[in-house]
Order: C-alpha cells, then structure tokens, then sequence
C-alpha cells in the first residue's frame, strides 16, 4: 500500500545521517527503515549517496503580491523555491499592496495566490501602529504570528511601530502563543552619510550596529516583561549577540534568525556602485560576521533565513549605483541551500547542522514542527534531495526569480539540488520543475 520509497546512504534522521529507506504514502511518511521490507513492490527510487534531507522551511519571504507584483509574484517565487528544494515559506506582510495589516487585506492576499503556490506557502500577519483591532481577525485567519518595524520599513504604508504600540500588542499575541517577528534597527542618531553615494563604506556607516543593538535591547525588555514569543529577524550586529545569548539564558522565549549574505559576504569585499547587495541592517565586516557565525554554533542564533526581497532594476539603482537610494534586498531564495552550504562547510560543518538551520528550527517558528522539518513516521513528504559534492556557477538564466540580479551571480557554489517532493509529489528533478500547484496554503488551525 506504499506510494513509493526513497533509498539512498545519506538519509538525515533524527538520529543522525544513515542509510535508509523512506516509505511515503497519501504525502505523508509512512516509516524509515535500514532495509526494504520483504515482498516490496513499489518504486523504489535509489538517491545513492546524494542527501535526503527534510525540505527547506523559509519563513522570511517578500513575495510582493498583490499590487507589487513587478518587484516579484507567487508564480515565480515559488517556482523558485521548489527548484531550490523549498519546500515551505512564510510570506511576509509586506511589500506587497495593500500590505497584511487588516482582515480584509489578508483575503486579498489568499485570492492572489490562486493557481499560483508552487510550493506550501503560510502568512505573517503586520503590526503597524493602530491596528491593534486587526490582530485578532488575522489571528482567525490563519495568520502564523506577526512582523513588526522600529525603523522605517521602506514602504509607507507599512510604518514603525513605537514602543506603546508594541505594549498594547504583546500581550495579545501572547496570549495566542504566537510570536512576533521584529526587524530590530532604532535610528536613533539621524547621521545621514555624506559623500560619495557609490561607497559601500559609506552606506554602511550610515547603519551602524549601535542601531540593531538599541533595537534590540528594548525588544528583550518587551520580551520579558510581556512573556510574549519574540524572533529577532535577519541579526547582523554581532554586539547583540551576548545580550540575546544572555536573555536565552534566563528562559526568555526567544529565537533569532541571522540571513545567508551576512554569513557568506564581508563588506570589505563588497565593490563600490554594486547595489545588488545592499540590504538593511547592511552586510557588515568580516570580523562581525565571524562572530555570528559562532553564535550560529553555539546555538545562540538559532537559524538562517534568506529575507529573499527583490525588487526591479531600476529600484536597486543599478545603472548610478546609488546606495543611498537603492532598494535595500537580496533576491536569493532558490539559492538558500547552496550559499549556506558552500560558507558552512569551509567551516567544517557538516549536513545535519544545514538541516537543523534550514528545516528544523523555522518550523518551530512557524508552528509546524508536528508535521514538518524532520524526517519522521508521519510527517509529511516534503522532501529535498541534494548532492553536497557538486558545484555550479550561478548563471540568471537558472533562476526562477522575477528579477536575476543578485549578489551570487557567477559564485560558484557547492550543493547541487536535484529532487524536491512535496507531500510525496515530485516537483523537481534535476534541473526541471516537473509539477506545478502542488503547494498548499498553511493557515494556523484554530481550535
Ligand atoms: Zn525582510
């Protein structure tokens, strides 16, 4: 009665990475075992000495849809993620318009992913002054938790929201044991850098860390006080990284997210005029971004997330590579694997350490750790195969993104995607999308 087994020496278990067969039925796993049972007699699909790996969960995604559908749409996004073993992403409450801040704009939303979820797609809900009443409605929805601002979004319609906004949030959210998700920068000091728009120096400077550290120092206080689940989005500054470890310490419910940029890029390698990689908080300096990948050992960072934010060339400035102006975001979620991958093993770190940081742990987050994020008995096939040992050059025309700009452009990166399966369907196999709206929407059940 098994749909198929999947059979390969580098299985990733619970207990570690093993050969094994996996036993997929109706989507779901059906058992892991060392050996076929006697009498098989369905497919058995052999993955030799690729990885079998739980797919990819990204719960930092600007999708854009609807009304910013230039900048990048559901149809591409999420043909980019499964060709990028994703197999399951969180889309955020913004840039698209209107942006997820009210019931109504979150209808609006679900309507524009018809026909177009390639891969199983949730929703944070935003968290903007006023709406307050919102929360509720969103939470009834199915929203997974909220994001909120200190410092200016970059859309308008999407302000910061201030400390009596986060007091008269909090304790909502709490109460649904769902977090909030902060983009932690507080631009207290107005210093605006003066001179050669082009620098990347320049634009960094005018981002300190001081700005993600005062952020998030107010963030723990609200954290504590209000006992409200709390995840600090893409961390940078490696000055915070002994607060937070400091507040986990204390039992804080905390986690933190770090991005793939600030772990495989170094700002003094970053050319001048060169806006694909600007993004905020801004790429930091190697000696930063040492520290934040020990903090990523330690567990004090808890998990990587691509903050995949594209937008049209113009908007990124590409022709005056102003960095002032520029939109601030990295487009690389078919790539999140590979990037990790390929800085993480120099390292020394080995597959199950990507899993945890790529599968395990955004599940938590995202509240579906029960049925995804590990391969287990019961879990759902959502399934990624990938060879750690292959490199490629990555080419525009590979990448499923509306927009091919990015940062990784002819890097070459190791940890070649070859199978993605979600719920037991083959959506990719090397190199070609093989299923298309085969994602699911993934609303929080109410009880
Ligand atoms: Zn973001």
């Amino acid at each position: 009665m098994i749909d198929f087994a999947l059979r390969g020496n580098k299985v990733l278990t619970p207990t570690g990475i093993r050969q094994a067969v996996v036993l997929v039925k109706d989507g779901r796993i059906a058992d892991v075992l060392s050996e076929l049972p006697a009498g098989f007699d369905a497919d058995v699909i052999e993955i030799q000495d690729s990885v079998l790996m739980p797919g990819i969960i990204d719960p930092h995604v600007h999708i854009n849809e609807p009304g910013r559908t230039d900048w990048e749409g559901f149809d591409t996004a999420t043909k980019a993620a499964i060709a990028g073993g994703v197999t399951t992403l969180i889309d955020m409450p913004l840039n698209a318009s209107p942006v997820t801040t009210t019931a109504d704009a979150f209808d609006q939303k679900l309507a524009a992913t018809e026909g177009k979820l390639h891969t199983n797609c949730g929703f944070w809900g935003g968290l903007i002054p006023g709406n307050t009443s919102e929360i509720e409605k969103l939470i009834a929805k199915g929203v997974l938790g909220f994001k909120a601002f200190l410092t200016h979004s970059g859309i308008d319609e999407f302000p910061n929201v201030m400390e009596a906004d986060l007091r008269k949030a909090m304790p909502i959210i709490a109460r649904h044991g769902l977090p909030l998700l902060v983009h932690c920068e507080l631009s207290t000091n107005e210093k605006l850098a003066t001179g050669d728009v082009r620098s990347y120096a320049n634009y960094l400077s005018s981002r300190p860390g001081v700005w993600e550290d005062n952020a998030i120092a107010l963030i723990l206080r609200l954290c504590e006080e209000y006992n409200c689940r709390t995840h600090i989005v893409h961390l940078s500054s490696a000055s915070s990284i002994e607060p937070i470890a400091d507040a986990k310490r204390r039992g804080l419910p905390l986690t933190v997210e770090t991005g793939q940029h600030y772990l495989f890029f170094n700002a003094e390698t970053i050319p001048d005029g060169q806006t694909q990689f600007k993004c905020a908080p801004p790429i930091r300096e190697k000696e930063n971004n040492d520290r934040l990948w020990a903090a990523l050992r330690e567990g004090i960072i808890d998990f990587v997330a691509t903050d995949h934010s594209p937008a049209p060339p113009d908007l990124k400035q590409m022709k005056s590579g102003n960095f002032m102006t520029a939109w601030g975001g990295i487009a690389s979620l078919q790539l999140s694997l590979p990037v990790l991958w390929t800085a993480a093993r120099q390292r020394g770190f080995g597959v199950a350490e990507i899993a945890g940081w790529l599968s395990e742990k955004p599940a938590q987050l995202a509240g579906v750790s029960t049925r995804k994020g590990t391969i287990e008995t019961g879990y759902d096939a959502d399934l990624v195969v990938w060879n750690p040992e292959k490199s490629f050059t990555v080419l525009a025309d590979q990448l499923y993104h509306k927009h091919k700009m990015t940062p990784y452009l002819n890097e070459e990166l190791y940890g070649v995607i070859e199978q993605t399966y979600l719920g037991g369907v083959p959506v990719f196999s090397h190199g070609s999308i093989t299923q298309l709206n085969a994602g699911k929407r993934m609303l929080k059940e109410r009880e």
